[in-house]
C-alpha cells in the first residue's frame, strides 16, 4: 500500500508532458523540488534508438539531482519488437510503446521526444540502417531537436565509433547525434527549418560507457578515466523520500510491453560519461562552466533575485505565502526577450503558482469522443484553496466560439462549476497519431507538418484557457479537454477527449488466403460514432476478383454500436493479390478508416485510425497431406495460416505425446523457439525422431543459440550445430543449391521470384553446421558477409524426413507473402509425391 502511494505522488513529478492524464496536485516538498528546478537554466539531451534504450538512472540524475530539463530522443518508437501484454504490434505496437515512455518521463522527470526514423527491425550494421532509414531526414530531425530544445550537453546511449557491435539503429543514433552536433549552429544545414527555429551549438557531447563496454568491472577498473565524468546516480533525494534509482527502477517498469518490470536498487552507484567533444567538465559535474542561473538570460536576473529568495526561505508549512512573489516574477519574466526560456519558465512558473494555491482547474468533455459537426459539452470546474485574492476572468475554448467571462473572485474553496456547448467544426482533425496519417516508407514516417516532427503525440484537438487574476496580474493557464468518469472497478479515470469519425469499418482477418478459386465469406464489422447513422458500405477489391453483393444499406442507432454485413469474394483463376477496403457512404461523404483502441491501465487510453482493409492474396498452391501436428514454442501464428491453405492443423502438447501417437499426421511441425521454452521436448526427441524412421515429416523452426540460450544436443537424429548466422535483408538474393531436390520441385516449383516480397529478413539462428546426411537447400547473405547455406536443411531418417529451417516463415506467413507458402507447402508435401520421385537426390 505504501508503495502505491509513492507512485502516486511521484508520478506528479513533472507535469509539462502529461496528456489527459490525472491532474498533478504536488505536497509542498515536491512544490520545493519544482522551485529548485525553475531556477535551474541548463538542459541535457540524452539519444538512443529505441523505447528501452534509455538509461533511467541517468536520466533521473540530471532531472532531479542537477535539476536540469532532461530531454530522451529515442529516434524510432519501437514498431519492430515483441508485445508481451497484448494484440499491438508493428505500428500500434510503436503507439504503446510511445505511451510507456511517456509514462517513464512522467516518473523520472524526464521530457520525451522522437524522430521520423521507422524501428524496421533487427539491422546487422548501421550502413543498412541508413540506406532503408534515408539517414538525410532523420539527421534533419536530431538538428530540429537540437535547435528547438537548446541542449547545453548531449549524452549518446552507444558508441559511434564501433559499428557492427550492436544493433545497427543503436550506433547510428550516436552517429547521427555526432554529426548533428556540428550542424546545429549551421545556419547552412537544414536552412528551411530556420524558418521556426535558430541555431544553436551545445557545449559537450558525452558517450554513456559502462563497465559491458570492457568487458567485466575488473577490466574497466584498470581503464584510464581522466577524460570521464563520474556520476553517483544511487544517490538519496530527502524531499522526496526516495534514492535516485529508485526512481529510475519505477521509470523502467512502465516498459511492460517489453517486460520491463524491475525491483528497485539502493545505494550508491556510479555511472560513467565518457568525453567526446567540448572541454572536460571539473568536479565531476556536466554543466560545470556553463551559466545555469537566471543571469544566462538577458533580464533574467531580475526573475531570479525574486525566485531565489523564495527557494532559501520556502515555507513548507504554507506554500501560498509565495503567491504575491511568485505573481511578481511571473510579470518580471515577461519581459524577458528570450522567447526560449521564457516560454519554458512561464509554464513552470504557472504550475508552480497553480500548486502553490492549491488551485483545479479542469475543463472535461461529457463524452468521451465526439464527431465533426456535432454537439460538445464541457464542464468547467474551478477551485482556489487558499485565501490569497484569485479572480476568474474568463474560459475560453481554443478554436471554436466558446466562451465564458465569469469574472467572479474564487472563495477559499468554495468550488465553481460552469458548462460551456459548442459544435465541433467539420474540419477538425481526427484524433490519431500523427505519424500514422500518411502513408510512410519502410524507414520513415511521412510528416507533412515541421513543427509536429518529434514531438511525443498529437496534440489534443481541444484546449481551454482560464484566464485568472491573481493579485492584480492576468495569467493565463492552458488545459486540455479531457473526459473525466468513474469505474466502478477503478475510480476515477482521466481519458482524452476524442473526436472521431461517424462510423469506422473493420476486417478481423487482414490477411486473406485463397489458395483456388472457391469464394469466402468476409465480415466486415461497421462502428457508429455517433447516434442514428445510415448510409451504404461497398468493398473496394482489386481488378479481376469479384465481390457480392456491391453495396449493403446499413443502419445504426446508437453510438458505439456495431453492426456485422458479409460480402462474398472470389479471386480470380489465376494468381493475384491486393487490398479488399470498405467504403462507407452516407450522404456524399465517405469513410474509410478502422479505429483501433489501445486501453491499459499504465497508459491514457489510445484511438488510432488506421485505413480500413485487408489483404487477399490468390495462389495457385498444390499441397499433398492434410492432418499437420503442431507443438507450440514460444508463440506463433503458423498453424492460422497453414489452415488458411486448406491444411487441418491440430496442436499437441508435447507433454502428451507417446509412442505411436503421431503416425495419424503427415507432418509435425514444431514452432518457433520451442526446444528453448519447453523441458518436455528434450524427453520427447525420441518418439519425434522414432515417427521419422516410420514414415514421417518433421520440420523444426528455428531455435535461439549463444550465451544465452538453453543448449540443445539432440535437436535432430544427426549433428547439426545452431550458430547466431541471420540474413537480415529481406531482399537478399537467394541461390537455389539443391535445384533437383523434391523440396524446391514437389508440388510446387520453387524459383528465385519466390523469395520477392518477404518481410523484416530471410532467417535466423541458421546453422552453421551439419553432418553428410543432410543437404543445404538455399543458399543468401547479408551485404559484405559470407553465403550462409543453413537456411533450409534436409535429410532423410528411416523411412521419413527431417527439415530444420531458420527462414523466417512465421514472419511471412501471416502477412500473406505467396512464395514462403509453397515452399511450406512442399515441406509439408515431401516423400508425398505420387510418382515416388526420389526426394533424396542431392543437389
Ligand atoms: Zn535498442
Amino acid at each position: 500500500m505504501k508503495h502505491f502511494w509513492v507512485f502516486l505522488s511521484l508520478a506528479t513529478l513533472l507535469f509539462a508532458n502529461s496528456f489527459a492524464q490525472k491532474p498533478d496536485k504536488l505536497t509542498s516538498a515536491e512544490l520545493f523540488h519544482e522551485i529548485q528546478k525553475l531556477n535551474f537554466l541548463g538542459t541535457a539531451l540524452y539519444v538512443a534508438a529505441h523505447p528501452d534504450d534509455e538509461n533511467t538512472s541517468l536520466i533521473s540524475y540530471l532531472a532531479n539531482h542537477d535539476k536540469a530539463r532532461t530531454v530522451y530522443i529515442s529516434l524510432t518508437r519501437g514498431d519492430g519488437g515483441q508485445n508481451l501484454i497484448g494484440p499491438e504490434l508493428r505500428e500500434l505496437l510503436g503507439v504503446l510503446r510511445t505511451q510507456e515512455l511517456l509514462a517513464a518521463r512522467n516518473i523520472d522527470g524526464g521530457e520525451q521526444r522522437f524522430s521520423r526514423a521507422n524501428d524496421f527491425g533487427f539491422s546487422k550494421h548501421p550502413k543498412e540502417t541508413f540506406k532503408i532509414w534515408d539517414k538525410d531526414k532523420v539527421l534533419a530531425d536530431v538538428v530540429w531537436a537540437i535547435r528547438n530544445i537548446q541542449p547545453d550537453v548531449i549524452i549518446n546511449r552507444f558508441d559511434h565509433r564501433t559499428p557492427g557491435s550492436t544493433h545497427g539503429h543503436h550506433t547510428a543514433s550516436a552517429v547521427l547525434s555526432m554529426e548533428a552536433y556540428d550542424l546545429a549552429d549551421n545556419p547552412q544545414a537544414y536552412a528551411d527549418q530556420l524558418n521556426s527555429t535558430t541555431t544553436w551549438q551545445p557545449k559537450r557531447v558525452f558517450y554513456n560507457t559502462s563497465w559491458w563496454q570492457y568487458g567485466s568491472q575488473e577490466a574497466f577498473e584498470k581503464v584510464d578515466k581522466s577524460n570521464m565524468v563520474k556520476l553517483d546516480v544511487g544517490t538519496y533525494y530527502p524531499e522526496l523520500g526516495l534514492s535516485n534509482n529508485e526512481i529510475a527502477a519505477m521509470a523502467r517498469s512502465q516498459h511492460l510491453c517489453q517486460g520491463f518490470g524491475r525491483l528497485t536498487d539502493r545505494g550508491s552507484d556510479n555511472e560513467y560519461i565518457e568525453l567526446l567533444k567540448g572541454d572536460m567538465p571539473k568536479n565531476h559535474d556536466v554543466f560545470e562552466g556553463i551559466n545555469t542561473t537566471w543571469s544566462r538570460v538577458k533580464g533574467g536576473e531580475a526573475v531570479g533575485e525574486i525566485l531565489y529568495e523564495i527557494e532559501e526561505n520556502f515555507d513548507f508549512q504554507d506554500p501560498s505565502k509565495h503567491i504575491t512573489d511568485l505573481v511578481k516574477a511571473y510579470q518580471q519574466l515577461q519581459k524577458v526577450e528570450d522567447e526560449h526560456w521564457k516560454t519554458l519558465k512561464s509554464q513552470e512558473l504557472k504550475n508552480i503558482i497553480q500548486a502553490a494555491a492549491g488551485l483545479y482547474l479542469e475543463a472535461s468533455s461529457s463524452s468521451a469522443s465526439a464527431t465533426p459537426g456535432s454537439k460538445a459539452t464541457i464542464t468547467i470546474e474551478t477551485i482556489n484553496r487558499t485565501s490569497p485574492s484569485v479572480t476568474l476572468k474568463e474560459i475560453d475554448i481554443v478554436g471554436v466560439d466558446a466562451h465564458l467571462t465569469p469574472n467572479k473572485i474564487l472563495e477559499d474553496n468554495q468550488r465553481e462549476n460552469f458548462e460551456i456547448s459548442f459544435t465541433v467544426p467539420q474540419n477538425t482533425s481526427y484524433t490519431s497519431p500523427y505519424w500514422l496519417n500518411e502513408p510512410g516508407t519502410l524507414g520513415t514516417y511521412t510528416v507533412k507538418d515541421q513543427t509536429l516532427i518529434g514531438k511525443p503525440e498529437t496534440p489534443s484537438a481541444f484546449k481551454a484557457i482560464f484566464t485568472l487574476v491573481i493579485d492584480g496580474v492576468e495569467i493565463p493557464f492552458e488545459k486540455e479537454v479531457v473526459h473525466r468518469y468513474s469505474k466502478p472497478d477503478k475510480g476515477e479515470q482521466y481519458e482524452p477527449f476524442a473526436i472521431l469519425p461517424e462510423v469506422t469499418s473493420t476486417i478481423d482477418e487482414k490477411v486473406l488466403i485463397f489458395a483456388n478459386a472457391d469464394t469466402k465469406e468476409v465480415q466486415v464489422k461497421i462502428r457508429s460514432g455517433k447516434n442514428d447513422v445510415s448510409g451504404m458500405v461497398e468493398l473496394d477489391h482489386p481488378n479481376g476478383w469479384t465481390v457480392s453483393p456491391s453495396s449493403i444499406p446499413f443502419s445504426i442507432a446508437q453510438k458505439g454500436e456495431e453492426i456485422s454485413v458479409s460480402f462474398n469474394v472470389s479471386p480470380p483463376n489465376t494468381e493475384s493479390e491486393g487490398k479488399i477496403a470498405p467504403r462507407i457512404k452516407m450522404g456524399n461523404k465517405v469513410f474509410d478508416k478502422e479505429l483501433v483502441e489501445i486501453d491499459y491501465d499504465h497508459i491514457p487510453k489510445q484511438s488510432v485510425l488506421l485505413p480500413s482493409e485487408a489483404k487477399v492474396v490468390r495462389m495457385d498452391i498444390k499441397k499433398s497431406g492434410e492432418h499437420i501436428a503442431y507443438i507450440m514454442g514460444a508463440g506463433d501464428m503458423v498453424p492460422e495460416s497453414l489452415e488458411q491453405i486448406g491444411y487441418q492443423v491440430h496442436l499437441v502438447d508435447p507433454n502428451d505425446i507417446q509412442d505411436g501417437d503421431l503416425d495419424k499426421y503427415d507432418a509435425v511441425v514444431v514452432g518457433i523457439r520451442a526446444y528453448n521454452v519447453i523441458d518436455a521436448l528434450k524427453f520427447k526427441q525420441p518418439v519425434l525422431f522414432d515417427y521419422v524412421k516410420n514414415g514421417g515429416t518433421m520440420i523444426v523452426q528455428y531455435n535461439t543459440a549463444g550465451r544465452w540460450a538453453r543448449q540443445f544436443e539432440n535437436i535432430a537424429p544427426y549433428e547439426v550445430t545452431l550458430s547466431r548466422d541471420r540474413v537480415t535483408d529481406e531482399n537478399a538474393e537467394v541461390e537455389i543449391l539443391a535445384p533437383n531436390h523434391s523440396l524446391v520441385n514437389y508440388p510446387n516449383t520453387i524459383t528465385k521470384k519466390d523469395f520477392d516480397g518477404w518481410v523484416q529478413e530471410r532467417g535466423l539462428y541458421f546453422p552453421s553446421e551439419w553432418s553428410s546426411e543432410f543437404t543445404p537447400v538455399l543458399s543468401m547473405k547479408d551485404e559484405g558477409e559470407s553465403n550462409k547455406q543453413g537456411g533450409l536443411i534436409v535429410a532423410p531418417y528411416g523411412e521419413g524426413h527431417y527439415i530444420y529451417t531458420g527462414l523466417s516463415f512465421f514472419r511471412e506467413l501471416p502477412v500473406g507473402v505467396s512464395g514462403a507458402y509453397k515452399l511450406f507447402a512442399n515441406m509439408l508435401s515431401i516423400g508425398k509425391d505420387e510418382v515416388k520421385r526420389d526426394s533424396n537426390v542431392k543437389g
